[in-house]
This record gives C-alpha cells, structure tokens and sequence, in this order.
C-alpha cells in the first residue's frame, strides 16, 4: 500500500530529484498560467548586488522572499516574479580594478573609460549569471534569465558593442546593437530579472532627480566630507554608519603654539590627525572650563585645568587660572606659517583662540587644534566664525601645491616628517601612541580622512524644533524629510520596531550626497556652467537630445554612461556658454530606491504601474537597510509620487558566523553558497 522509505536519506539527491520534476513538468510556468489575471500580489525584490557569487547570508534572504511569493501563489494570487540586480557603483569598480591590477584612478583613465565600463557591465553579466543558477539550485522560484544567454550577452559586449543581434522575447524577436540590448535587460520586451545598469532605471532616475530640481532641492555644497584616497572619492554618512570603522592606533601629538602678545607663554594643543596641523587656523577652548598656565622647563604653556594629568609630564608648577572665555581673541603663531597655502589663505592673520561649547577635557589639552578644511566639525565652526579654509589634500590623498617640502606627499607618510619639522622648530612637547575607531572605506580598507570637497546634494529639509506630529502641512511642503515620514505612516513594519528605527533615521539623517567622483554608474544627470554657476537637470533622454547643442552623435545610440554621455553639451540659460555634464555618477542606492517606478513602467504603461505599484511585500536584512535600500525606496518615491512604495516590510536579523561576526567576503568568514550545497552530508 505504501512505498518503501529508505532508511538512508539523500537529500541532495533528493533536492535533485524535485528539480528535476519541476524542470520536466514546467511546473513554474504552469503555476503562472493558472494564476494569471488573478487577484494580484505585488512583490519588489531588492536587489543583490551582482558582483560575487553568493553566500549562505544571502541564500537565507532569498529564502523568505520564496516562501512568501510561493504562499500567495497556492493562495491563487497572480504575481510579477521579478528578481533584480544591483549593477552599477564603486563595488563593482573595485573588483574589476583588483582584477586588472589597477592601483589608482588614473590606470583607469589611462586603460580607457568605455573601455573599463564595458568591463564593469561584462562582470555584472557575469556574476548575475553564477546568482542566477545558484538561485535556481536552491529552487528559489522567479522568472529567471537563461544564465548561458547573459554569459553570450557578456561574450559580445567585449567583443563588439555596436553590433546588431536578435533576441527572442516574450511577445516576439527583439533586435539591437549588444550594448543597447544589455541596457533592456529586465524591460517586459525581453523579460527576466531587472538590471540597474538598464537604461528605464537609469533615466527614471533621472526623472526622479527632475522633481527634485524643481522643488529647488538639488544643489552643490562644499562641504568636509569623509574621503576615500585610494578609490578617489567621498563616503557618504549612510556607507559610514553602516559598515565604516575600524579600532586603530595612530600617533598623536602634543605641541605648543606660541602666544604672540604674552611672551614666553605658550597654547598646549594636542592632535591624532599630525597632517591636519599644516591646514591650521583657529584654537578653539571651552568659554566655562578653567584653564591653567603651567610652567615646565623655562617653558609656559595653557592648557585646560582638567587635563594637565593626562597631558603633562614631569614636575611642573601652576602659574596662572583663568576661564575659557578670558583667552578668547588671543593670537598666536601656528606651526607652519611658512607655508604658502596659509599666507595665501590669510589664516596666518586669523590666528586666535574662538570659544566652542564642544570642546572636553577628558582627552588632549582642552584646546582644540582647528582646520575648517580638514574636519567636518571644524567645518561648520569655522564657517560660523567666517574663518578661512584650507584644503590640502587632492582626491588621490597627496599635499597638493602650497605646502613646500609636504607637496606631492602621501598623507599616509606624512606624520613622521611632519614630527620632525616640528621638533626643529622647537614646538613639539610629545608623540604618544593613541587608539580609537577611525573610518574605514567600506571597499577597500583604506583609512578615511577628511576632505574639503564639492559634492551634490538632495536637499532632506532643516530639522525642526519639535515632534513629527506637530510639524503643519505648510512646514512639510518644503521639507522632504516630513513628507517621508508621513509617507512611512501608511506602511505596517515585521518586527513592528522597525516603524520605529525608519522614522528615527529620517529624524536625524543629513541631506542626502548622491555624487561621487567614479566612472561607472548612473551619469548624475546635471549640466553646470563653469563660468556663472548656473546648472540644469535633465529629466529624459528626449529633453537632452532637444536641448543638446553638440556631442548628440557621439551619444546617440549609447546607454547613458560616461564616457558616451559626457559628449552632450547644452547651453547655459544665463549666458549662452557651452555647459558640460558634472562629471561625477550617482550614489548607487538612487539606483535600487528608483525600481518601484523603472520595474514596474511608471514611464511608458501607467496601467501596468497602477495595478502593482505598491508593493504589497518587501523583505530584506536589518539593520543596514533602514538607512539603505528602505529609506531610498522610500525617499524616491516621496520625491516622484509622494507616497510609500510598499505596503508591508519584513525585516529579519544579519545571519551570522560560528564567530559571531556578520559574513563577509573580505574577512574570510562567509560561507560560499556552492560550499554549502554541493558538500552537505
Ligand atoms: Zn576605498
Ligand atoms: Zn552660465
């Protein structure tokens, strides 16, 4: 009456086996057809990044978004079965730079830019291609590419671009050059996972960015930014507080900078960044510590009463006390007035103590070493007080004209000759080694410093005195901060803390950076005139081919990366000049926060948008995605629709190595996805 049951499982075998039974039954294809036309539920898929094979960490997400478009289908729901792909940015720069062994950005520049962002796509065609028969390996349900034609397509791509070929899609042959078939990936005429490289994502972007424009929410700010020198290019606060910092030691240094009307007598400040001192302006003390002037060996210096047992050495005897706010307005020489960029910059004129209610005792002097274009927070004191800026590092992390001897250093080699110098000029009291978490690049390791910069940014609108509840609706139509919040009202959160954590992020959070200074990924779709300031957004292809002025051959026929699209020049609506694009691209989660709107046509088939925007579901890992791929999809579609993109979130915990640590790749502790399923017992 039964069959027999082995005693012996084979559950690969087994695994197999129901593959296989799907793959001769086309059971997938069946299950659509039978739900076709009805009811509907709306699943977005976050995209993966493809740039690597996956790991079990990314297996388990996967496994949740199947189980709950599985449950709706036998529920009898008709769905969309889309899985996306995260395409364009630094991360996939990075690999295809290791891969080439590239060392900086000019390796790229000297390869070619095409020529590397073909590379970059051909690497996305490829890895999606590993995702995508892993994905099907675990029996994960979508309505997936054939992996062999990605590989085909990435095949041509590297050998012939501009070449025409036909592709049979789901409503018949479609025919193209490669490179513009590559960017109709994901599009309904070709079917299969979304692309973010694909053209529809790439201009619903830009028409996103078109409405920011129009609001007066785009601009370009100079600001201290968080920067990466070996990838040549700023972090944004949301890639910081993610993954950004590493325990470090770093030599730190006490040194004096001698008072110019009080004789003999000395400022004791104290710095872990040696390289910022030859960027010095201002001394900043507390107005309501007390400060005390100790004499040490024929020397006197001030320093703050609280911390001369951490900073002094020796016997020393007090001379004098005074509050913070009697020192202000005090000049004093800096350490390294020489220097051309500070007589040219006038801080050598500005020198003086400014009082700061920021400044503690509990680690340095109590007096705050100040360099308004080498730290964020110096940055905006120094601003308030009309102090000058000075930058001296390039994008590559090297002293640039205007520092002498340093001109031309690594900042990284700096600390040692920058002690020396110090020492001859006689101001140096000590070095001593300190720890403390400093940022990292999330790439690629290197340390962060902190750059003067411009960069663009979407205007989140100031934070407000009071509680969401009683901002007015008039104080929200210039905020777009509020009006994500109010869109977040109507979403249901699994866990229900994760209402919480959104709106607390979107409370605090700083105006968006959405440049970066790369080669592959969205062209940010800005034109800037260099002579009067004035710039454009772009919202479409068609208003940049009526408003383009020249380059439109070179472009046309291209998909809308650099180098291609940097041909097209418009003109400036000011003065008449010839305007070039900025040339930086788009921070990559613009890319992922745009797929409620380029999947699901909101461009070209408003039907088809009304009936799955929004999603009923989406699901992805905490916590990084509150500030990431939540807060983008919920931030572009307030910008396009001002409303919430899906209905309900399910959030589940970082999966989690035997060392109690998040899986990573790069810290030799992730489980590869192949590992795991083709060893099992
Ligand atoms: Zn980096
Ligand atoms: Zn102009």
């Amino acid at each position: 009456m039964f069959e027999p049951v082995p005693n012996q499982v084979d559950f690969v075998e087994q695994e197999h086996e129901m593959l296989d039974f799907w793959r001769r039954s086309d059971a997938f294809r069946k299950l659509r057809a039978l739900n076709e036309g009805r009811s509907t539920f709306s699943f977005i898929d976050g995209p993966i990044t493809a740039n690597n094979p996956m790991g079990v960490h990314h297996a388990w997400g996967r496994t949740y978004k199947d189980v709950f478009q599985r449950y709706k289908a036998m529920r009898g729901h008709d769905q969309r079965w889309q899985n996306g792909f995260d395409c364009q940015g630094l991360w996939v720069e990075v690999e295809v730079e290791k891969d080439q062994g590239f060392l900086t950005k000019r390796d790229i520049e000297d390869h070619g830019l095409a020529e590397f962002v073909t590379l970059c796509k051909q690497r996305v065609l490829e890895y999606a291609a590993v995702q995508t028969e892993q994905s099907i390996r675990m029996g994960h349900w979508m309505d997936w590419n054939d992996p062999d034609s990605l590989r085909e397509l990435k095949a041509l791509l590297g050998e012939d671009p501009t070449r025409i070929i036909t592709i049979v899609g789901p409503d018949g042959p479609v025919t193209d050059s490669v490179e513009q078939m590559v960017g109709r990936l994901g599009l309904h005429e070709l079917g299969g996972s979304y692309f973010t490289f694909s053209n529809e994502n790439n201009y619903t972007i830009w028409t996103a960015l078109k409405k920011c424009h129009e609001q007066g929410w785009i601009y370009k700010g100079r600001d201290v930014m968080p920067w990466c020198s070996r990838c040549g290019t700023g972090i944004s606060q949301h890639e910081i507080v993610t993954e950004g910092y590493q325990e470090l030691t770093h030599p730190s240094i006490f040194l004096r900078f001698p008072l110019r009307n009080r004789p003999g007598e000395d400022l004791l400040v104290w710095t872990t960044t040696p390289w910022t001192l030859t960027s010095n302006v201002a001394a900043a003390v507390h107005p309501d510590l007390p400060y005390v002037l100790v004499e040490q060996a024929e020397r006197r210096f001030w320093l703050s009463k609280g911390a001369v047992d951490n900073a002094v050495r020796g016997s020393y005897s007090i001379r004098d006390e005074r509050l913070g706010s009697e020192l202000a307005g005090w000049t004093y020489d800096g350490p390294f007035d020489e220097l051309p960029a500070q007589q040219e910059s006038g801080s050598v004129e500005v020198h003086r103590v400014v009082l700061w209610d920021e400044v503690g005792e509990a680690e340095g002097t109590g007096i705050v070493h100040m360099a308004p274009g080498c730290g964020a927070e110096d940055f905006k004191l120094g601003r308030d007080l009309g102090l000058p800026a000075i930058a001296p590092l390039d994008q590559g992390g090297i002293f640039v004209a205007g520092f002498d001897w340093l001109t031309g250093t690594r900042v990284g080699d700096s600390a040692g000759p920058i002690f020396e110098n110090l020492e001859d000029k006689g101001i140096l009291y000590r070095v001593e080694d300190y720890t403390h978490r400093y940022p990292v690049c999330w790439r690629c390791h290197e340390e962060l410093v902190f750059r003067l910069v411009d960069e663009w940014f979407i205007d989140m609108g100031e934070q407000l005195e009071k509680p969401y509840e009683q901002v007015t609706a008039e104080e929200k139509e210039t905020r777009l901060r509020y009006q994500i919040m109010d869109a977040v009202q109507d979403t249901r959160w699994i866990p229900a803390f994760g209402f919480e954590r959104e709106m607390d992020w979107l409370r605090n959070m700083h105006d968006w950076m959405i440049s970066k200074k790369r080669y592959y990924g969205l062209a940010l779709p800005i034109w800037e005139c260099q002579e009067c300031g004035w710039f454009q957004v772009i919202g479409s292809l068609e208003e940049l081919k009526a408003r383009a002025v020249a380059g439109w051959d070179e472009f046309e026929g291209h998909t809308p990366h650099r180098p291609h699209v940097d041909a097209v020049k418009i003109r400036c609506d000011s003065r008449g000049a010839t305007v070039s694009r900025i040339p930086d691209v788009g921070n990559p989660w613009l890319d992922a926060g745009i797929v409620a709107y380029s999947t699901l046509r909101y461009r070209t088939d408003p039907a088809y948008w009304a009936k799955w925007f929004p999603a009923d579901l989406i699901t992805e890992s905490f916590p990084g995605q509150f500030r990431n791929w939540f807060y983008s999809m919920l931030a572009m579609s307030t910008i396009m629709e001002r409303r919430a993109p899906f209905r309900a979130v399910q959030t589940y915990a970082t999966l989690y190595a035997e060392d109690g640590r998040a899986m990573h790749k790069s810290w030799g502790n992730a489980i590869e996805f192949n590992d795991a399923v083709f060893f099992v017992l």
